[in-house]
């Protein structure tokens, strides 16, 4: 069963971040102001985060990865429910700020540094002693998809990654072949996970209020993967393809995939193709996980 988190369950010496007075006092008592060009849109409704970590099922046994914890809002939470909050901040004129909220929460570590040049491996080693550990995020939104294809492609790092993203990336995430939104994102979650909405989170609940709307997704990572592959060709020729969507497979991968120095011709990709039944100009769009999976394992018999 999955364990319950309530504010209410805990004393809050000083206060609960997550509401518009808490966040506009906060940010007033430092002189700072939101950045934009960091995402910064802070979460001032308390119940989405419980939302969060219930989905995410922490306890105190789990070791937590928070990517971009802002003025702590999430954090304070995260640091009642889990054993270990690992945080990573780019911002560092959030740190005055983030040693005054977070002082009373002596199970927290902060990095101080960009998610996207973070050795994620070495994190989980130092950290968790390599054991996976679990990810809760308000994720900053103009770098979403490339922190969560660091994410899933490194095996065996992360249980779960439970994620506001913006609706529309997770519409892209559910989607389909065949689909305008499919591509390598909706791939590479596929192959790490079911995605299950936990809620829709109208722009109401942040900080300044952004102009779209936000979903919650929970990602539980399968324990064995839904299709068999060398994962690191799987995800090559997945970005390969949809680096160049509008060619055809058999060009998009003849021209962009290098994958440990191997270049594959055009002649190649159409054999592997023809050999389990697609056409040569079919496009990487077309394919579903498992025919990706399908043409890495022709490509490397
Ligand atoms: N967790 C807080 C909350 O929910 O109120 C803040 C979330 S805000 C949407 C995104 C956070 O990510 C900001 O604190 C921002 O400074 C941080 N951030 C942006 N880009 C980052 C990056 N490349 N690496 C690490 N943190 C980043």
């Amino acid at each position: 069963m999955t364990p319950s988190f309530s504010i209410h369950d805990y004393d809050w010496p000083p206060r609960v971040l997550a509401t518009p007075s808490a966040t506009r006092e906060v940010l007033e008592k430092h002189g700072l102001h939101a950045r934009k060009k960091y995402g910064q849109n802070f979460l001032i409704d308390a119940s989405v985060i419980e939302r969060s970590i219930e989905a995410a099922g922490i306890t105190e046994e789990d070791c937590v990865l928070e990517i971009g914890p802002g003025i702590g809002s999430m954090t304070q939470l995260l640091s009642r429910a889990a054993g270990h909050v690992v945080c990573v901040e780019i911002d560092t004129s959030l740190e005055p700020v983030l040693a005054d909220t977070l002082a009373d929460c002596d199970n927290v570590t902060i990095l101080w540094q960009d998610i996207l040049k973070t050795d994620l491996r070495a994190v989980c080693t130092e950290y968790n002693d390599g054991k996976p550990m679990k990810v809760v995020a308000n994720l900053p939104y103009y770098v979403t998809t490339p922190i969560l294809m660091e994410l899933l492609s490194k095996k065996g790092c992360f249980s779960s990654i439970t994620v506001m993203v913006q609706k529309e990336v997770a519409d892209r995430i559910r989607s389909g072949p065949g689909s305008k939104e499919y591509g390598a994102l909706s791939l590479a979650v596929q192959y790490y996970a079911e995605p299950e909405i936990v809620t829709q989170v109208s722009a109401g609940c942040f900080f300044p209020r952004p102009n779209v709307d936000s979903t919650v997704l929970c990602l539980q990572a399968y324990e064995e993967p839904p299709v068999q592959a060398d994962e690191g060709l799987l995800f090559a020729l997945i970005r390969a393809a949809f680096n160049q969507r509008r060619k055809t497979l058999a060009n998009a991968l003849s021209h962009g995939l290098d994958y440990r120095g191997r270049r594959l011709s055009r002649e190649e990709v159409v054999a592997a193709l023809e050999a389990f039944g697609l056409p040569a100009a079919v496009r990487g769009e077309a394919l579903s996980l498992e025919q990706f999976a399908a043409l890495s394992r022709q490509l490397t018999a």
